[in-house]
């Protein structure tokens, strides 16, 4: 026969494991008994043949229910119940009674009160016998499955609340942080606001000694054009006078006075020339320039006719590849060249100077060159002399005011291009320059001509 736990729809699911029934009687013949009734429902039947016996299994092992006889010889069923029921671990496993019929209710209550949840009268009735035990073979299943239960429930609870006190650790860990970020936004608004103001104050400062240096500037070329003015007038006169006294004493003088009344002539004469330069370089500064469409090779020889006295008492040989058409301001360019050659005509070291012109299109420039034969300059000078007032030799040697390369760079600038000179001492110096295409308007200029000349 099938044990009858198997059928009940919750061990169809899980099966649960076999329960411990005590079966307590002095009569080994009711003990038999019992086990033949309660064989079928699958558990472990579990026989004690005394009060005594019973409480020694109790102390090793739990039992779902027991079925206690009352009438025992020793200690009756009550006395073993009352021991059962001292015992924590006992207080609340179901005993059931197990009387003869005939006995008083008084003895039923007495049952009762010593813990006993039920009731059974001898000559027992195998499927009353067998479905109250069932009813608490399933309430012990349903206690151990709660226990379990309750075990899982409790490890859940302390994964949660490792888990939480995680969370509160990386809530604390981010808050922190965030703590951290907002303490250096902070710090980098309060840097970026005052290198915000510093920047602002420098090009505050910036701005005033540009405007200071402008009006300087202003002041200074008002000053010099000024001044130019004022000392031609007084350098007029001395020379007259001077030219007066020789024709006043017409071959009466001795030579050493003649001597040195050349001197004056000829320092007056210096002066003039300094002013000259002078009233040029700082007008330069002053007037805006004047582009126009210009034949470069026109330009040259406009230079080159300013200076035919220098080259006839040189014997200079000028020579000049085909220049190209372009966008420049026709008095600076002429000036341009005519300081270029004169130097390269003037400073020959006693040879006969050999002067020449190219231009070279280079893609949004012109790149022109003055090359000549003549002394050469050291490496170490080739900035310092577009300096003004920067000069290599004495007066004597060469004359000059050191103010022809400077001015050059200036036009240059003016042009927005580059000059700059190549030269090795002793033999000859290239000075080079660079005018864009385009200075004006934004159409390209300048178309090289096609005849080549030797001037
Ligand atoms: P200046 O010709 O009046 O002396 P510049 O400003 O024109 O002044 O030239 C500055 C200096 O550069 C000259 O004194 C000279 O020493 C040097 N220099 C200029 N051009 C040449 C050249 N072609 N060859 C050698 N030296 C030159």
């Amino acid at each position: 026969m099938e044990p009858e736990t198997q059928t009940h729809p919750q061990a169809a699911e899980e099966k649960p494991a076999p329960v411990n029934i005590l079966m307590v009687d002095d009569e080994p013949a009711n003990l038999l008994a019992l086990e033949a009734v309660l064989e079928s429902l699958g558990q472990r039947l579990v026989r004690a043949g005394s009060g005594r016996e019973a409480l020694r299994h109790l102390m090793n092992e739990e039992f779902a229910v027991i079925l206690l006889d009352v009438a025992m010889p020793v200690m009756d069923g009550f006395e073993t119940a009352r021991l059962i029921r001292q015992r924590e671990k006992n207080r609340l496993t179901p005993i059931i009674f197990l009387t003869a019929v005939g006995r008083t209710e008084t003895e039923i209550f007495r049952g009762y009160k010593v813990g006993a949840v039920d009731y059974l009268l001898k000559p027992l009735v195998p499927e009353i016998l067998k479905s109250k035990v069932l009813v608490f073979i399933e309430l012990h299943n349903k206690t151990r499955q709660i226990q379990k239960l309750n075990v899982e429930l409790e490890r859940y609870v302390r994964e949660l609340e490792s888990a939480n006190l995680e969370l509160k650790k990386e809530n604390a860990v981010r808050r922190r942080a965030e703590q951290e970020l907002r303490h250096s936004d902070e710090k980098l608004r309060n840097l970026n606001s005052s290198l915000e103001q510093r920047v602002a104050e420098r090009s505050a400062l910036a701005e005033e000694r540009a405007r200071e240096l402008a009006r300087s500037n202003a002041e200074l070329q008002q000053f010099v054009h000024v001044s130019s003015h004022d000392l031609r007038e007084p350098l007029r006169m001395i020379t007259s006078f001077v030219q007066l006294l020789q024709r006043h004493f017409d071959h009466q003088l001795d030579p050493t006075s003649e001597e040195y009344l050349q001197y004056v002539v000829e320092g007056a004469r210096r002066i003039q020339r300094l002013i000259d330069d002078l009233l040029s370089y700082t007008r330069l500064g002053g007037r805006s320039l004047s582009p126009e469409t210009v034949q470069s090779g026109e330009i040259v020889q406009e230079a080159l006719s300013n200076l035919t006295l220098s080259i006839e008492e040189s014997g200079a040989q000028v020579t000049c590849e085909p220049l190209p058409e372009l966008e420049a301001d026709r008095t600076h360019l002429v000036l341009l060249f005519q300081n270029l050659i004169g130097n390269a005509i003037k400073f020959n070291g006693g040879k006969k100077p050999k002067v020449h012109i190219r231009a070279r299109a280079e893609m949004d420039q012109w790149l022109f060159s003055v090359e000549d034969n003549g002394i050469g300059i050291e490496p170490q000078y080739f900035e310092k002399i577009f300096v003004v007032f920067q000069r290599l030799h004495a007066r004597e040697e060469y004359p000059g005011t050191g103010i022809g390369l400077a001015l050059c760079k200036k036009i240059v600038e003016q042009h927005n291009g580059k000059i700059w000179v190549k030269s090795e001492p002793g033999k000859g110096s290239v000075f080079y320059f660079t005018i864009p295409k385009q200075i004006r308007g934004g159409q390209h200029v300048g178309q090289v001509g096609d005849e080549s000349k030797a001037v």
